[in-house]
């Protein structure tokens, strides 16, 4: 199966073509279109003439394409599922509720394309500021460039391109080269939603050629990028006075404290820590426990991870399937052997099979080995002891990302500590740092990143405040 590239509402061939295949079985199941500089140069021509439709386009018709495309993705929920199960090896219960919440990412940017805003300012505040009347509108940018990681090849790219139509901008969207499938699908779909061609172009193959051309062409306007933190510093320094938007990684932790459900709380850490094999940027990668709890918790935690089926990701049962990669199981091994050679247990795992790490838990780990302060992004996971919540808000802390935290306690006043001394993007209380829905604020501080997804805020990010002041003296 040949995939074309996707500009002005066409399905355009190219001199190039790469194999895809499935990370699980590595078998090729398409052949993608490798992107020239002209043909990026064209899709960005493409998008920047269609500005002039989409800034005209009433917000009730930008409302109603969205709204169209939620209903076809719905329609089209079991092709959407098989598609991110194959190109991703996302077990087929997480590629379905990745699709429900892309339904519900497009639901929330057409709701939001009908409340775009400004506000008036009382200009008599300032002496010299009366008989005047202001307001502020917030126009579209014009064209975004949109680069996206192959971990949520589907709500990812919404959260960039449901806002960006919502605010009557125009893309050119530069999918993961593993993961292009997904967005060529949305394309697709898109067309029948009615959307005008040029409004979304789809360019793939290397992020380099692709990426570069985006960040550096000043018809693009904003920069939309979600990734690794090393490409997302090189697009800050190449990007000029170009608008730019970073979700970036992180080793997001938890703390659990003394007196907390375990029943409750363990189920909620296991699925926080394995989901889609750690491939999340919030997955659960250090758990810091209240001494009082941690034999018990270590050893139920244990248990429930080596019970997590392990397989084929198109199999219904399975939880874990294989790495993205055959880099990523090397890296993961050698990873988890530096911790170990630093005096850590392992007390689950640490072995893989074919491209399958198994589920793996490691005890007493020194704080500077790679598996505790890099971005893990493998279904690894510590388990360390804490003498208290403030210790556990220093060990958190002690990271050069932040981009979610979560705490456990019964005690409010440890929990509103907690929420006022945790340096990240948002504070999840009685939850896992892995907690997100679509229309919250997200985002990162520190190494995780800069602005706001989550459709309302990235809909701020990718407009333009502009203020009008009428003198009527
Ligand atoms: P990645 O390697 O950084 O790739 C992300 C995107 O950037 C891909 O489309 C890639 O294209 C492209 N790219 C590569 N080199 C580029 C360059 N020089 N200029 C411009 N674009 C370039 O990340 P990944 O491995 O796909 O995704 C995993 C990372 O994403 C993790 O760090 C994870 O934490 C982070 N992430 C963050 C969030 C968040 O919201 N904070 C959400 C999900 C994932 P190719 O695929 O062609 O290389």
């Amino acid at each position: 199966m040949k995939k074309d590239l996707y500009i002005n509402g066409e399905w355009l061939k190219t001199d190039h073509y790469t194999e895809l295949r499935a990370p699980y079985d590595h078998r090729v199941i398409a052949e993608i279109a490798s992107a020239s500089v002209a043909d990026v140069h064209h899709a960005i021509a493409s998008a920047d003439r269609a500005t002039k439709v989409m800034r005209k386009m009433p917000a009730h018709q930008r409302a109603q394409i969205l709204e169209n495309l939620a209903i076809l993705l719905r329609e089209k929920r079991d092709e959407a599922a098989t598609i991110l199960a194959t190109e991703a090896a996302k077990p087929l219960t997480t590629a379905y509720a990745e699709v429900d919440r892309t339904i519900q990412t497009y639901k929330f940017a057409a709701e939001e394309a009908k409340r775009i805003h400004g506000e008036t300012l009382p200009m008599d505040a300032a002496p010299g500021g009366e008989g005047r009347v202001a307001y502020m509108v917030r126009e579209p940018l014009g064209v975004i460039g949109a680069i996206t990681p192959f971990n949520f090849p589907m709500n990812l790219v919404a959260h960039k391109v449901g806002p960006a139509i919502a605010a009557g901008n125009t893309v050119v969207l530069k999918p993961a080269s593993q993961t292009p499938l997904s967005s060529l699908f949305l394309a697709e779909l898109l067309a029948e939603a009615g959307l005008p061609a040029g409004a979304l172009n789809v360019v793939t193959g290397s992020g380099r050629t692709v990426g570069d051309q985006l960040v550096t062409d000043p018809r693009i306007k904003m920069i939309t990028f979600t990734g690794s933190p090393g490409v997302g510093t090189s697009i800050r320094q190449k990007a000029g006075l170009k608008r730019v938007t970073l979700e970036l990684g992180s080793n997001s932790a938890v703390i659990v404290d003394n007196g907390v459900p375990l029943d409750k709380v363990i189920p909620r850490c296991v699925g926080g820590a394995f989901s889609f094999q750690g491939q999340v940027c919030i997955s659960l990668q250090r758990i810091y426990v209240h001494e009082a709890l941690y034999e018990e918790f270590v050893e139920r935690f244990v248990e429930q991870t080596n019970a997590l089926k392990v397989g084929d990701p198109l199999d219904k049962e399975t939880f874990v399937s294989a790495l993205i990669s055959q880099g990523d199981v090397q890296r993961s091994l050698d990873w988890i052997a530096e911790a170990v050679g630093q005096g850590a247990v392992v007390a689950a795992g640490g072995t893989a099979e074919g491209n399958v790490l198994h589920p793996t838990v490691i005890l007493n780990v020194p704080v500077d080995v790679k598996v505790s302060c890099q971005e893990v992004f493998a279904p690894i996971v510590l388990i360390n002891k804490i003498a208290s919540v403030e210790e556990g808000i220093e060990l958190v802390n002690d990271s050069r990302f932040g981009l979610q935290a979560g705490i456990y306690t019964e005690n409010v006043h440890k929990a509103l500590d907690a929420a006022d001394e945790l340096h990240v993007g948002g504070v999840m209380i009685n939850d896992i740092p892995t907690f997100r829905v679509d229309h919250m604020p997200y985002g990162g501080v520190k190494d995780s990143g800069m602005g706001r997804e989550g459709v309302r805020f990235a809909v701020e990010e990718m407009t333009e405040l502009k203020l009008v002041v009428f003198n009527r003296n």
